[in-house]
């Protein structure tokens, strides 16, 4: 009969549970929630008012993005808790026109469609204006929101010194919020708890 040493199985025995432990604790650290969740700022005026966005249908419920978030477009762009200068945005190819929507604005190259009115590029002089990160764009609508984008939607008569001075007022704090674990983000769209890790590490 064959004789296998003790010492041998023992050791056979603890490095396979090393093993395990390693892969184990490899996943945990390695593991990134791959939920999508990034922030920009922007800000959007009319005849040199800034509009507040001061009605609560602007804003999206945390507990409105739930199980069903993909399949609500609503859920993946959109403002919360009253904060009027910051997009959340929660999924990948979001673009303004997307978020405008969400809003319920229509967002074109000539128009704007707000809660107020119909802006049109050309009507009594007044132009529709897009700057986006320093730069001014002749279109806005179909570009996909980039982490820290900064907007200035700008209607009505206005010098460029005024562009820029409007621009300036917006907030820059998207970055702020990509670093902090955000209170008002959607359910699984924050940072994977130490629970989460520990599950995925797991297979489980
Ligand atoms: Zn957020
Ligand atoms: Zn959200």
């Amino acid at each position: 009969m064959l004789h296998i040493p003790k010492k041998l199985v023992l050791v056979a025995l603890i490095s396979f549970l090393a093993g395990i432990l390693w892969f184990v604790m490899v996943r945990f650290v390695m593991y990134k929630s791959n939920d999508v969740h990034y922030h920009a700022n922007f800000a959007v005026y009319i005849d040199g008012q800034r509009e507040a966005f001061d009605n609560f249908t602007f804003y999206e419920e945390v507990a409105s993005c739930g199980a069903d978030e993909l399949n609500n477009p609503k859920a993946r762009g959109h403002m919360h808790d009253s904060i009027n200068h910051v997009v959340h945005v929660h999924d990948n190819a979001v673009t303004w026109g997307h978020f405008f929507a969400n809003l319920g604005y229509t967002l074109g190259n000539d128009i704007l469609k707000t809660d107020k009115g119909r802006f049109v590029s050309g009507e009594d002089a007044k132009e529709l204006k897009f700057i986006l990160n320093d730069t001014e764009v002749s279109s806005i609508a179909n570009q996909t929101i980039r982490s820290e984008d900064v907007l200035l939607i700008d209607y009505g008569i206005s010098t460029g010194e005024e562009l820029k001075q409007r621009y300036d007022t917006i907030t820059r704090d998207a970055a702020e919020y990509n670093r902090r674990a955000d209170p008002s983000a959607c359910t699984g769209s924050q940072a994977p708890t130490f629970a989460d890790r520990f599950e995925h590490a797991l297979g489980l």
